[in-house]
C-alpha cells in the first residue's frame, strides 16, 4: 500500500433494504446505508442490536433475507465470502493456537497457492503495518492480547482488502491500551486508504475514531451521521440518550417557526429550542439539552437577558467533583431538575455550593426538541 489517505465519492459498500430474520425474529430490519471508499465508518449501538449480523451479511457469512448488498457497485447475491474483496478482523481473533504468528498470517495466503517469496514479503509487511516486528515465531498463548490484536489485523490486511470489517476487535484490552489502539488504528487507516467498517458498543470509542457514525438499536438504524451531528443533533431520544450524557425535561409545544419552537417544561418554565421535526401546538414533547451547554452564574436573575439565550434561576441540589469539571444538580422549578458540567477552570469554586441560588443560561439552539 503507499499512502492515500483520501475519503472519495465512490461508495465502497451499499445496503438496500437489508433484512435478516431468524425464524420469526428480525435481527436486522431494512437497512439502507451507502458508505463511501475510504471512510471509517462505525456500526453502533448495544449488545444484541444486530451489529455483527450486519457485518457477517457484508462479509458473506450470512445471507439477508431480503434486501440486496453491493460492493464498489456490483450486487454481491450469493458471491461466496473469499470472493468478496472484504476482510474480517473477529471479535475474538480466531488465531490458529498450533500456528506460529507467521503462519497464521500466511495461511490465507496459501490457500490460494501464492508464491512463496510473495507470501513472505507480504507476511513481513503487515506485520510491519501493525508494528509488530521480532515475533513472528511465536504461538498466540505466548503474546498478549494487544499483540495477538495486532496479528488478527495483520491477518486481514495481508490480503489487501478494499473494505476491512472489524467486530470489537478492541473488546479484550484494558482501558488504557484500547485507547492507544484507537489512535494506532485510525491512522493505519488513513495510511492505508481501505475503508473501515468498525463494530463497537462503545459510544466514546466510536465518537474518537469516525468519520461518520450509524447507530443501531433492535435492528433498526436510527441516525447516519458525523459524531459531532450525532452528538449535537440526536434524532431521537435513544440516538441521544446512548450517545453521550443528556437532560431530558417533558415540556408542551406552544408554538414553532421556522424551526425554533417555543415550548413549556413542567408547566411554567416557558423556552425556545431547535425543532427541525414538525410539531403542533399542544403536543407533548422531550426537550433534551447537554450537561456542558449549560452555564452557571452565582447569583440568581445574574445575567441580562440576550437574544436566543435561555436564562433562568435555580438552586443546586448536588454536587459531585469529577476532576476536569464538577457536575451539579440544579433545580429550575418543581420537578424540572437540570444536570450542569461546570468547568474546573479555578483551583478553588465556593461561589457553587449546594443549596445556593444560581442563574442557568443557555443558548436556544443547544436545546433541541425530540418527538420520538
Ligand atoms: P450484536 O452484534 O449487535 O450484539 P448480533 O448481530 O450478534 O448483535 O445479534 C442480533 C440479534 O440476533 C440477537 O438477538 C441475537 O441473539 C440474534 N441472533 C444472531 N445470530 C443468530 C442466529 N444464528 N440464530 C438466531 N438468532 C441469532
Ligand atoms: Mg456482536
Amino acid at each position: 500500500y503507499g499512502i492515500r489517505n483520501i475519503m472519495t465519492d465512490t461508495i465502497a459498500v451499499q445496503l438496500d433494504q437489508v433484512t435478516k430474520r431468524f425464524g420469526d425474529f428480525t435481527a436486522v430490519d431494512a437497512i439502507s446505508l451507502s458508505i463511501r471508499e475510504g471512510e471509517f465508518f462505525s456500526l453502533l449501538g448495544p449488545s444484541g442490536c444486530g451489529k455483527t449480523t450486519t457485518l457477517r451479511m457484508i462479509a458473506g457469512f450470512e445471507l439477508p433475507s431480503e434486501g440486496e448488498i453491493f460492493l464498489h457497485g456490483s450486487p454481491v447475491g450469493q458471491l461466496a465470502p473469499f470472493k468478496r474483496n472484504v476482510n474480517t478482523v473477529f471479535q475474538n481473533y480466531a488465531l490458529f493456537p498450533h500456528l506460529t504468528v507467521e503462519q497464521n498470517i500466511a495461511f490465507g495466503l496459501e490457500m490460494k497457492k501464492m508464491a512463496k517469496d510473495e507470501i513472505q514479503r507480504r507476511v513481513k509487511n503487515s506485520l510491519y503495518m501493525v508494528r509488530l516486528p521480532n515475533i513472528s515465531k511465536r504461538k498466540p498463548n505466548q503474546l498478549s492480547g494487544g499483540q495477538r490484536q495486532r496479528v488478527a489485523l495483520a491477518r486481514a490486511l495481508v490480503n489487501r482488502p478494499q473494505v476491512l470489517l472489524l467486530d470489537e476487535p478492541l473488546g479484550a484490552l484494558d482501558l488504557k491500551l484500547r485507547k492507544a489502539m484507537q489512535l494506532e488504528l485510525k491512522e493505519l487507516q488513513q495510511q492505508l486508504g481501505i475503508t473501515f467498517i468498525f463494530v463497537t458498543h462503545d459510544q466514546e470509542e466510536a465518537l474518537v475514531m469516525s468519520d461518520r457514525i450509524g447507530v443501531l438499536n433492535e435492528g433498526h438504524l436510527l441516525q447516519v451521521g458525523t459524531p459531532r451531528a450525532i452528538y449535537e443533533q440526536p434524532a431521537n431520544r435513544f440516538v441521544a440518550d446512548f450517545i453521550g450524557e443528556t437532560n431530558f425535561l417533558n415540556g408542551r409545544i406552544l408554538h414553532n417557526q421556522d424551526g425554533l419552537a417555543t415550548v413549556t417544561i413542567a408547566d411554567s418554565l416557558t423556552m425556545q429550542a431547535f425543532c427541525p421535526d414538525p410539531v403542533e401546538p399542544d403536543q407533548k414533547v422531550t426537550l433534551t439539552i447537554r450537561p456542558e451547554k449549560i452555564h452557571l452564574h452565582p447569583t440568581p436573575n445574574g445575567v441580562e437577558p440576550v437574544h436566543n439565550e435561555t436564562a433562568f434561576p435555580g438552586r443546586i441540589l448536588h454536587a459531585v467533583f469529577l476532576g476536569t469539571d464538577t457536575r451539579f444538580s440544579v433545580e429550575l422549578a418543581k420537578g424540572a431538575v437540570v444536570e450542569v458540567r461546570h468547568q474546573n477552570a479555578q483551583m478553588a469554586e465556593d461561589s457553587f455550593a449546594v443549596g445556593q441560588p444560581v442563574t442557568v443560561s443557555w443558548p436556544a439552539h443547544s436545546a433541541k426538541i425530540l418527538t420520538s
